[in-house]
């Protein structure tokens, strides 16, 4: 289990990026689901130990990652957001650099392991190919082999499907569930499908705190009953609802339907709706406005 209590993170130009984070972090895929500036990316890095928290701790196996980052970082793998490669190497000779920094010294050894990973990515066929010519879905399971190098207990990903096609995004999604049976994966998203996909577990993340965590499941049945919709004509933007507060309100097979948060029924036209993982999210980010705090 991974704790996180009471994580706290504020950069030197004033924006706090981390308020009072806590969380229990079980086995499987977790997903941490935010808009872009939530704070997840700022998060990610203190777990990779990249970066100092100003308070609070971090806790893995009895190791504490804030007080000792050695000892956590060979636990631990990570994939960041920006995940840089050189574009005239093979995946085959990075990888095998890369396993050099994570001490495997041994040469023969360290060519299993490169193939081992490079299979289990399936990119083995395409180990001597340069890295500068795979996809972007290429790069990110190579991505994928790098922060595996070691076995890590905790693999953290940082958005690795911004950017993927939908294929490439399938193809992905099945290699993190296969890769989070035996450790903890924390997978960082903005996108509401990969968490609905693949995760048992979830938090959601704005202006540096969580707002909701639970299981995806158990935070859309708190919604039952008081979702509802209407569909309007297509170019308006009114809506004729009486009470409640809009959700969302969006084109859907060429139609645009507002989704309402209500206790009781909003307005005559509205029909219930069942609830889903976009509603919890729209949600949870109604309670706050968007933009960073900025403490003086
Ligand atoms: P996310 O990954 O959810 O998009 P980030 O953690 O990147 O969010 O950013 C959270 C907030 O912290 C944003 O307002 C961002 O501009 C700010 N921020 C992130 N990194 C730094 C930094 N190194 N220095 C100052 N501000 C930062």
């Amino acid at each position: 289990m991974l704790t996180v209590t009471k994580l706290n993170k504020t950069y030197p130009n004033g924006i706090q990026a981390l308020r009072d984070i806590s969380l229990k972090i079980d086995y499987g895929i977790f997903g941490l689901l935010g808009p872009n500036g939530a704070g997840k990316s700022s998060f990610m890095r203190t777990l990779a130990t990249l970066q100092d928290a100003d308070a609070g701790t971090i806790e893995l196996d009895e190791i504490n990652f804030l007080k000792n980052p050695q000892s956590a970082r060979s636990i631990l793998g990570y994939l960041p957001q920006d995940f840089g490669v050189y574009p005239n190497v093979s995946s085959e000779d990075l990888l095998d650099q890369l396993a050099v920094f994570k001490g495997f010294i041994h040469q023969q050894q360290r060519r299993e392991i490169v193939a081992q990973q490079l299979q289990l990515v399936n990119l083995y066929e395409q180990r001597q190919q340069k890295l500068g010519t795979f996809s972007g879905g290429m790069r990110q399971r190579f991505g994928i082999a790098q922060a595996l190098l070691g076995s890590p207990k905790l693999v953290i990903v940082d958005e690795p499907t911004a950017g993927l096609d939908p294929a490439e995004r399938i193809r992905f999604h099945n290699l993190l569930s296969e890769i989070s049976r035996d450790r903890i994966l924390l997978l960082s998203t903005h996108i509401v499908e990969d968490v609905a996909e693949l995760c048992p577990n979830m938090a959601i993340m704005n202006r540096g705190e969580i707002i909701r965590s639970g299981s995806p499941q158990a935070l859309i049945n708190a919604l039952h009953g008081r979702v509802w919709t209407q569909a309007i004509a297509p170019h308006s933007q009114r809506s004729n609802y009486e009470q409640g507060t809009v959700i969302t309100s969006r084109m859907s097979r060429g139609e645009r339907w507002v989704r309402v948060l209500s206790d009781t029924q909003p307005g005559k036209d509205f029909q219930p709706a069942e609830p889903d993982l976009n509603d919890v999210y729209f949600i949870a980010l109604l309670d706050k406005p968007q933009s960073p705090t900025i403490t003086v």
